[in-house]
Order: C-alpha cells, then sequence, then structure tokens
C-alpha cells in the first residue's frame, strides 16, 4: 500500500499528525470491525485500515523523532490527551486517571497476524470457498491461496493486522488549582521511541473540566446559582452556600428582592503558580411562596400597609400619582 492510498482510506490530508491518524482510524474501525459490520467485505477493510494506519504513523513518528534536539539520544514523542477532572479535583487535587489508548502488539498472535494450526482449518478469511470478492470481482483468497483450508489462519483478534489497541490506565497526582486548557506534564509516559532503544517521550495532560451539575468556571472563579427566599433579600441574614470543599457562610444585606450576585473572596479555584485565587460568586436567585397560608397573608397586608406608610416605594407612588391622580389615595 502507498501512503497516498492509506491517506485516502483514512481520508485525511497530508498534514495529518499522529494524534489525527489515530483518530481517523479509530472512527472507521467503529464502522468496519467484523464484530459490528456483517458486509461481506469488513474483514477485509478493517485490514486494510489497520495497515493503512500502521504505514502512516509508522514513518511519521520517525520523522519527528529524527527532528527532536535529543534525537541522537533516540528520544520517543510526547503524546498528548485530554483528561477530565471534577470541579472538586480542580479545587483540591487529587489522584486521577487517565485512560491511555496505545496500539500494541496482537496478544492472540504476538503481532504476526496469523496463526500457525497442525491441520488445515476453514479459512477464516473466505468462508473455506477460495474466493474474496473485492469491488466487483471475485479473486482469488490470498490466505488460503485458493484453497478454502490452510494450517495458516488470519488472527481472529486483530484480523490480520498484528495489532490491536490497548488500553493503559495511568493514576496521575493532580496539584489543586489547575484550570482548563492547563497542562500536566508526565515525564517518560509518552511513546516509545520507534527504535525500541532510548527514553520514551512525555505524556502531556491537557485539563478538561467535567460539566458539573452546579458550578460551571468564570476563569478562576467557580460561579453558581443559589435560590434564596425574597424575605432573606428584603431583611438580610447569612446563609449556607455549596462550594467544592464544602459549605460556606454568606451574609446578605437588607436591601430589594430582585436577583443579585455576591462573592467569597479566595473561595474559587485556589492560587497557582502566577495565578491569583479565584471568588466563589453565587448568584442569588429570589423565590417566595406560590401559595401563602392566611397568616402569611395577613403578615403580608400588614406589610403593605406599613411600606405605604413609611412611603417605602417612592418610584411607585410617583407613578400612580401620574397615572390614577388622587383616587389611588383611597386604597392606599
Ligand atoms: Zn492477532
Ligand atoms: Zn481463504
Amino acid at each position: 500500500m502507498k501512503t497516498t492510498e492509506a491517506r485516502k482510506l483514512l481520508g485525511i490530508g497530508r498534514d495529518a499528525t499522529p494524534h489525527a491518524i489515530k483518530k481517523a482510524f479509530r472512527h472507521l474501525a467503529m464502522r468496519w470491525h467484523p464484530d459490528r459490520n456483517p458486509a461481506p467485505e469488513a474483514h477485509e477493510m478493517f485490514a486494510r485500515l489497520s495497515a493503512a494506519c500502521d504505514l502512516l504513523l509508522e514513518p511519521f513518528e520517525q520523522e519527528v523523532a529524527d527532528d527532536s534536539p535529543a534525537a541522537n539520544e533516540s528520544s520517543g514523542t510526547d503524546r498528548n490527551q485530554d483528561i477530565e477532572l471534577d470541579i472538586e479535583q480542580i479545587c483540591l487535587g487529587g489522584k486521577a486517571e487517565a485512560v491511555l489508548e496505545t496500539v500494541v502488539e496482537c496478544e492472540e498472535c504476538a503481532g504476526r497476524g496469523h496463526q500457525e494450526h497442525g491441520h488445515s482449518q476453514l479459512c477464516t478469511h473466505c468462508q473455506g470457498s477460495g474466493k474474496v470478492r473485492r469491488g466487483k470481482t471475485l479473486s482469488r483468497c490470498a490466505d488460503c491461496d485458493g484453497r478454502g483450508y490452510s494450517r495458516r489462519i488470519r488472527c481472529p483478534q486483530c484480523l490480520g493486522s498484528g495489532r490491536q489497541v490497548g488500553r493503559r490506565i495511568l493514576t496521575v497526582t493532580v496539584p489543586p488549582g489547575l484550570l482548563p486548557g492547563d497542562e500536566l506534564r508526565l515525564e517518560g509516559e509518552g511513546h516509545a521511541p520507534a527504535s525500541g532503544k532510548g527514553r520514551p517521550g512525555d505524556l502531556r495532560l491537557r485539563v478538561q473540566l467535567r460539566p458539573h451539575p452546579l458550578y460551571t468556571l468564570d476563569g478562576s472563579d467557580i460561579v453558581l446559582e443559589r435560590p434564596v427566599s425574597i424575605f432573606v433579600l428584603l431583611g438580610g441574614g447569612s446563609i449556607s452556600v455549596p462550594s467544592p470543599g464544602g459549605p460556606r457562610e454568606l451574609d446578605v444585606e437588607a436591601g430589594s428582592a430582585n436577583a443579585r450576585e455576591l462573592s467569597i473572596p479566595d473561595a474559587g479555584i485556589p492560587a497557582r503558580n502566577k495565578r491569583a485565587a479565584g471568588k466563589l460568586r453565587v448568584r442569588l436567585v429570589p423565590v417566595s411562596p406560590s401559595s401563602p397560608t392566611p397568616v402569611l397573608i395577613k403578615l403580608y397586608r400588614a406589610l403593605q400597609a406599613e411600606i405605604a406608610q413609611a412611603n417605602a416605594l417612592p418610584e411607585l407612588a410617583a407613578w400612580e400619582r401620574r397615572w390614577l391622580g388622587d383616587s389611588k389615595a383611597d386604597r392606599n
């Protein structure tokens, strides 16, 4: 297979990075893996995709390694990956798991792509017919040389590519104060050098925030909405506010019943390197009883009378004077 053909097969351009090549392969492999796709050409297509991926990755990794300053030491390339963290992990630090997907030698066939048997077996590639469909034409099965039976059987695990996608779980210590987009570098956890000798590259984990039902981030600030009774907004008081590090107390001053935003300094994402600590910003959303009891209604009416008496709503009084004249005086 030529590299142009391989690129065409994977649907990628000349400048595709190893990451993009693997991504394209994984995407197509989902569609063409014979476990998922019953079409007769799926086996063939999957094997071709695997071969295309290998072909494009190998020279690439070699090239990059040769260009790097430590080329004489033959070091592997860095590996870039995202790591999703909870807001609690971002605030408090701790352990997190990174799942590394890596193309490894097939365990079943030790990378050979086929298995040798003591006696002939039905060829898994052509199902014993000796022929495989290639486009519109039937051609002789290369696996069994057209006999339908062979002692050498294409590996059912890797379908002849000799490779499989392996997963490795790495436990990472996360320091507090990372923000989405920050990078966590793990020395020596990147790709092994193409030559097999020398030190591996680094693993660069780019932090992503796992969406949270309550908290969002604005820079280093943590933002949340908290419902609060209008009577707390009106009369003031102290309320508890959740935060990733545990509940905090917030003083609400007496004022209007409109929504307002208050903040607690240094209760956001903690400081890290030259970055200052963020705030915990609380958007207070007013709520009021939707079906008041008779006692509440009595209290509300007493409150209304007191508000009118004290002329505590001058804008309302001005509006009423303008549009209702003196008649409103009878009711208030
Ligand atoms: Zn295999
Ligand atoms: Zn065959």
